[in-house]
């Protein structure tokens, strides 16, 4: 999901190391407003304040994203970016702790900081309605008054949306945490994201009956990030205590890193996997995936040698490692493909598909038992 996010948005600028990117969907918001104005025969200077209400939202929503990431921080956990979509901002963290108290604390501070800036929007507007006269008198106050109503109220009003426990919105990750402490993490997720797929159901059912679209896609996105989230923690119960060497794949495509990208597309179009491990002699130099084929065909570099384009190097994992570390690691880093060595010998690679597969079958195995 988070990889997906980062392709096709705007870096718009980096803070503390955390880079905020701008979904090219969220044009979609702009757009929808300035259509539906115009529609209505509103004028332009209309339309030109509800943008600027759009953009104070959407600077509301950077700051709570910016309440996890920096809680996350201290816990350890890097944020890879922020990214806004037209239905709110999505901070991808590295992981998600799984002690509970962790969760709660980095998923709370994101409201928290809509709550700050509530309060000090109503400290504002008491001081200013103190002074009131004097500031209608000569800086025309009423303007600044309305500002700030519109910004404890957007802020209020975000507090309360997100903790809607719909998983794996705030709430419903508070949900979860809260739970986790005393149900254990997949039982805690599985009754958070069934509540969370009801709750998106009813979402997009509401959207549709009022006409509102961009509440239709929060159930959508909901509906399916609670899913993910879902299969997620699933891997982790069941990869509990399985090494690499159970779940690798001992039959794989591999490549000499001075066969051509000729071979390497023949063998791609004869084969079913869509990644190989490049290989000097015996020893993995990297891998080399579809993607990369693809765009050396297209620069016309069919008779270069796979070691030029260059393949992505990869760390290698042992046969003894934990499975789920190393499938938890390649999810972050987006690896498709990890070579595994026992000693100084490759024995197979890791590729994630597989391990689901695994997975799929210990769940069948599980199910049999128990009828
Ligand atoms: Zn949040």
């Amino acid at each position: 999901m988070a990889t997906a996010l980062g392709r096709g948005s705007l870096p718009l600028f980096t803070f503390k190391g955390i880079k905020v990117r701008l979904h090219w969907t969220f044009l979609a918001l702009p757009a929808y407003i300035i259509f539906s104005d115009l529609s209505e025969g509103q004028p332009w200077s209309a339309i030109g304040t509800e943008l600027l209400m759009v953009a104070i939202v959407f600077m509301c929503v950077v700051l709570h994203e910016f309440g996890h990431a920096l809680t996350a921080k201290r816990y350890g956990v890097g944020t890879r970016d922020i990214t806004l979509l037209p239905i709110g901002g999505v901070a991808s963290l590295e992981r998600m702790p799984e002690e509970p108290r962790q969760e709660f604390w980095i998923t709370l501070a994101g409201p928290l900081v809509n709550v700050a800036i509530a309060v000090i929007a109503l400290v504002v507007m008491a001081i200013l309605g103190l002074t009131s006269l004097v500031t209608d008198l000569l800086l025309g106050g009423a303007g600044w008054t309305s500002m700030l109503a519109f910004l404890f109220a957007v802020n209020v009003g975000l507090f309360l949306f997100n903790l809607i426990p719909a998983f794996p919105m705030d709430g419903g990750r508070l949900l979860r945490s809260l739970l986790a402490m005393r149900l254990g993490r997949e039982k805690a997720t599985r009754i958070a994201t069934t509540l969370g797929r009801i709750l998106a159901v009813l979402f997009a059912g509401y959207g549709i009956m009022a006409g509102q679209p961009f509440t239709v896609l929060i159930g959508v996105f909901v509906y399916m990030a609670a899913g993910a989230e879902a299969r997620q923690v699933q891997r982790i119960e069941l990869l509990r205590g399985v090494t690499v060497a159970q779940v690798m794949r001992t039959r794989f495509w591999s490549l000499q890193a001075r066969s051509t990208v000729r071979q390497a597309v023949d063998d791609l179009l004869a084969g079913g996997d869509t990644a190989a491990l490049v290989l000097d002699g015996s020893v993995p130099h990297g891998v080399v995936d579809r993607t990369m084929l693809m765009a050396a065909v297209e620069a016309g570099r069919m008779d270069s040698p796979i070691s030029e384009l260059p393949p992505r190097s990869v760390p290698m994992v042992r046969s003894t490692d934990n499975a789920r570390v190393a499938a938890d690691h390649m999810a972050e880093q987006s690896y498709v493909l990890l070579p595994v060595m026992e000693e100084d010998r490759l024995v197979g690679v890791i590729d994630l598909a597989n391990v689901q597969e695994v997975l799929g079958l210990r769940k069948a195995m599980e199910a049999s038992k128990r009828t």
